[in-house]
């Protein structure tokens, strides 16, 4: 077996057994997106390295050490995509959608992180990705939070907290930035090696350190509440107001900042206790200057990426998870004529069965073999078919759940007999 090719490390297959809890993620998502109005667009998972340095940061842990960067054939610096925001801004602009124009805009797929690999932590991961440009008051970001909100509710998931901080503009970022450093600095043996890194490059990047020794630290730092402006004071008010107007409950959480450099006023995030380390479900917030700083016309903008793996987790959790899916019909077939026969009836109860699955028995075997397919299938009724009940124009009908026995059918009675079992 040494000759096997292996998956990458932190990439996954997903397979049909799990396919279902992720098919239902992504039903409900799509309903729900489409219930508030936004549409999705498809943007591509390989951008110019540049994009993601001028918009994530240089100094954040994406761009300085997680990007999957390569040169191409023909020397370009590429990168895949370590998350999507970047690429649908860039996408806004290239294709001048923003010209004072306002957007609903949604994107799905993978990402791609080199982390250390652990449960809940992967290289490639799946994100659904919500992005609103033009829209600048609190009332969208209250709105963005409902949805999600209303996701965690149509999903039944109970396990998930939010958290809400604001960040401010740049400017009143950069006064609380010198108090910070100067805190830090002032206690500059008791940092640990991340944080000492950060202190120089970004220092609002230490209070997200997940280093439990930090935590006293961090707690005795300058809180930025104390230097936000007069509008995102206010702008933080009316969405907690609005917040509190639809019964969604949260904390203010001061220490809350994002991995990314390009957020201002609002952030949130949705976290859960119920997976361990990787706490955070849904993170997003505002972003009103990375269009001008992506070359694009100013304009403000507000979102959040969920990860799918970890909402996917938690569904899967549930006393009664989503639903599997299972085939409808099972088509048994003996003979030649009759197995040649079998071929058209499936197509025909297809027709007659939109939305169902049904199965015909592929390759042959003696009904014992067959009716073992049937039943592992998981199927609800079979249809029996052999050159005898062809020659008598009919196939047998057995419903494989509950005592019901085998009863011919005319072939043209069958879409209308089989209806009536499922
Ligand atoms: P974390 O704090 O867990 O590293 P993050 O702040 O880096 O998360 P974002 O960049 O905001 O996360 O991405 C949004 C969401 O994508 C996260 O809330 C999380 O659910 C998911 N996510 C991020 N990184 C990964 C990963 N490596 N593997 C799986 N899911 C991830
Ligand atoms: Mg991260």
């Amino acid at each position: 077996m040494s000759n096997q090719i292996q998956p990458v490390r932190g990439m996954n297959d997903v397979l049909p057994a799990e396919i279902g809890a992720w098919q239902h993620v992504e039903r409900v998502a799509r309903a729900a997106l489409a219930a508030y109005g936004y549409e999705e667009v498809r943007v591509p998972i390989v951008e110019h390295t540049e994009l993601f340095k001028r918009s994530i940061g240089e100094f954040t842990d994406i761009v300085e050490k997680e990007m999957y960067t390569f040169q191409d054939i023909g020397g370009e610096s590429l990168t895949l995509r370590p998350e999507a925001t970047a690429g649908i801004v860039r996408c806004a602009i290239s294709n001048g959608l923003l010209r004072g124009a306002r957007h609903k805009l949604w994107c799905q797929g993978p990402m791609f992180r080199h982390e250390r690999p652990q449960k809940g932590r992967y290289r490639q991961f799946y994100q659904i990705d919500v992005e609103a440009l033009g829209f600048p008051g609190p009332d969208i970001d209250a709105e963005l939070i409902a949805l999600t909100a209303r996701l965690w509710r149509e999903l039944r998931l109970t396990r998930v907290r939010l958290m809400i901080n604001s960040l401010g503009t740049a400017q009143a970022r950069a006064g609380y930035r010198e108090q910070l450093v100067q805190y830090f600095r002032s206690h500059e043996s008791a940092l640990d090696e991340d944080s000492r890194r950060r202190l120089g490059g970004n220092p609002l990047r230490i209070l997200d350190s997940k280093n439990p020794q930090m935590r006293a630290l961090i707690e005795g730092a300058p809180l930025l509440h104390d230097y936000l402006d007069p509008e995102s004071r206010e702008h933080f008010a009316a969405l907690r107001a609005a917040l509190d107007a639809l019964g969604i409950a949260y904390e203010v959480n001061p220490r809350l900042v994002r991995g990314l450099d390009y957020y201002s006023r609002t952030v949130f995030e949705w976290v859960t206790d119920a997976l361990g380390a990787q706490d955070a479900v849904c993170s997003g917030g505002r972003y009103d200057g990375l269009t001008a700083q992506l070359g694009g016309e100013p304009t403000p903008a507000t979102g959040f990426a969920m990860g799918l793996e970890r909402v996917v987790a938690l569904v899967s959790q549930l006393p009664d998870g989503p639903p599997a899916a299972v085939p409808e019909v099972y088509i048994v077939a003996s003979g030649e004529r009759a197995q040649l026969r079998a071929l058209g009836l499936a197509e025909q109860l297809r027709d007659a069965l939109p939305g169902r699955t049904v199965l015909l028995n592929l390759g042959g075997g003696n009904f014992k073999t067959q009716f073992r397919r049937a039943d592992r299938s998981g199927a609800r009724v079979a249809v029996i078919l052999g050159d005898a009940e062809l020659d008598r124009g009919v196939a047998a009908v057995k419903p494989l759940r509950g005592d019901d026995g085998q009863t011919d059918c005319p072939l043209s009675e069958l879409p209308a007999r089989i209806a009536s079992l499922l």
